[in-house]
């Protein structure tokens, strides 16, 4: 593709704008004014719009291939969404927050109070907040608010327990916090060891971080009673909600006994996501911790209107802008009123059904280091093509030649060569079937002809990258003179 700077023309315009009719307010100094124009690419309309248009079909999304990045839920999102929250777009974020304003956008106010009712039916909480702006975002308020509570009963704790199959956002989130982080072994059987979790619980432990089901796609049977031994011991119990997508309307974190909770809407609820954002990461918690939740927050008023309630001194204050990413929200509120109680179970479902299948046809090709059956999502190792001198990354390469976004690579931290498959519940046989023919493919080649599987991708503007450098010294700007 020739670069949109290779097609400047000096002098070619796209736009002609009229000249400027409003008064100067005042000269800029002369040391902020340009010298020299910007150099800017000259090229006509037409050029600029098939240069962004190409450049749009060079992503991968969800709307244009199978994209099956374990942990991230990239399931389809729901045309119909756009479509519902499209009049919400007209509302303007500072107008609740004006004299009075709060009446003309009860539209607004009432949904994200409704929409935290159902976050917390669904997870089993008593309230949500739903300021926090990801996952991340939403464990940072969980800790915050876990710091908070054992600070107002005057109890000093020290230490906040994860498991090593935890994603990285929940020891980083715990060290900001001001804790230090203690990590659990997993056992063989691919849960938290549960004898190292008895010893490392002690009065000093704040609370313990779990995925659940966890990161490796299974439900640990002991979650209730690792609750247990956290709450004898003090603790309180955050469950990374990352994975709700495995559960709904199965079980509820609440029923189990985590105190508080995140939900990425972005993954769960089908919202939009990848490329950084925006995203959405609620926040629930049981009735204990309701008075530390960031603030404001929608109340509800006995003649059903609805108000800003600005929290009481124990709130850990705001921590975003307005009410969070509303547009996401927005949507969420609609995907969860769509398909209601049955459409939800069915979601998960067939999630997990999904990813059985998928397990039960690549076990025979792939090292499988924790036996199934799995929850919404499967773990595969490529150690046996290590062998090969194959690694992960070599088929996560070459799957992108056959048109498929990679699974996610080298997470779980506890498995070597991981490659962790979520193919969600949006997704038909034929497309997992033709991903399965790909993945076998590969590990054929890695017997045959293991160099095909090294020189991949073949398809894409640039091949193998450096992915180390190509991270640390991204370079998206033209170089050229
Ligand atoms: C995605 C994810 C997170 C972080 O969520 P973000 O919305 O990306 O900040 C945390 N834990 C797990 C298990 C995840 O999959």
């Amino acid at each position: 593709m020739e670069l949109i700077f290779e097609k400047s023309v000096p002098g070619r315009r796209a736009v002609r704008l009229p000249m400027s009719d409003v008064p100067r307010a005042g000269d800029l100094p002369d040391s902020l004014s340009r010298t020299e124009a910007p150099g800017l690419p000259e090229v006509s309309e037409l050029e600029v719009v098939r240069h962004f248009t190409e450049l749009s079909r060079r992503n991968f999304s969800v709307d244009t291939t199978f994209y099956p990045l374990g942990s991230c839920t990239m399931k389809y999102n729901p045309k119909a969404l756009e479509e519902a929250v499209r009049p919400f777009a007209r509302s303007h974020p500072l107008l609740p927050f004006l004299p009075s304003g709060e009446r003309f956008v009860q539209g607004s106010l009432g949904l994200i109070h409704e929409l935290t009712r159902l976050l917390a039916e669904i997870t089993g909480m008593d309230e949500f907040s739903c300021q926090p702006l990801a996952g991340a975002h939403g464990e940072m308020a969980g800790m915050m608010m876990i710091a908070a509570y054992h600070r107002s009963r005057d109890d000093r704790r020290r230490y906040v327990v994860v498991p090593d199959s935890s994603h990285g956002t929940n020891p980083a989130t715990a060290a900001m916090v001001g804790y230090e982080v203690v990590t659990v072994p997993t056992a063989p059987y691919g849960d938290m060891d549960l004898d190292a979790f008895r010893k490392a619980m002690n009065p000093e432990v704040a609370a313990v971080m779990m995925t659940c089901p966890n990161t490796l796609g299974l439900f640990n049977p002991h979650v209730a009673e690792i609750c247990d031994i956290a709450h004898r011991n003090g603790a309180l119990v955050y469950c990374d909600g990352a994975n709700l997508n495995a559960v709904l309307g199965k079980v509820r974190p609440g029923d189990i006994g985590f105190d508080a909770i995140h939900v990425n809407l972005h993954k769960t609820f089908a919202t939009p996501h990848g490329g950084g954002g925006p995203g959405s990461g609620p926040v629930g918690v049981k009735k204990h911790l309701a008075a530390f939740l960031p603030s404001p927050r929608v109340e509800r008023r006995a003649d059903g209107s609805y108000v800003i309630g600005e929290g009481g001194e124990e709130s850990i204050g705001r921590l975003a802008n307005f009410f969070g990413n509303f547009g996401i929200l927005a949507r969420a509120y609609a995907y969860i009123t769509m398909l209601g109680r049955e459409g939800l179970i069915e979601v998960s479902e067939r999630a997990v059904l999904n990813a059985n299948y998928v397990m039960a046809r690549l076990k025979e090709w792939y090292d499988l280091p924790f036996a199934g059956p799995c929850m919404h999502e499967c773990v595969f190792s490529a150690s046996r093509q290590m062998k090969q001198e194959i690694h992960a990354i070599d088929i996560a390469k070459f799957l992108i030649d056959r048109g498929f976004h990679p699974p996610t690579v080298y997470f779980p931290l506890v498995v070597r060569e991981a490659l962790m498959i979520e193919p969600t519940e949006t997704e038909s046989r034929a497309t997992l079937d033709s991903f399965i023919d790909a993945m076998i493919e590969a590990a054929k080649l890695a017997g045959t002809d293991p160099d095909s599987l090294r020189r991949a991708p073949r398809t894409t503007p640039v091949t193998r990258l450096d992915e180390t450098r190509a991270a640390r010294e991204i370079r998206v700007c033209h170089q050229g003179g």
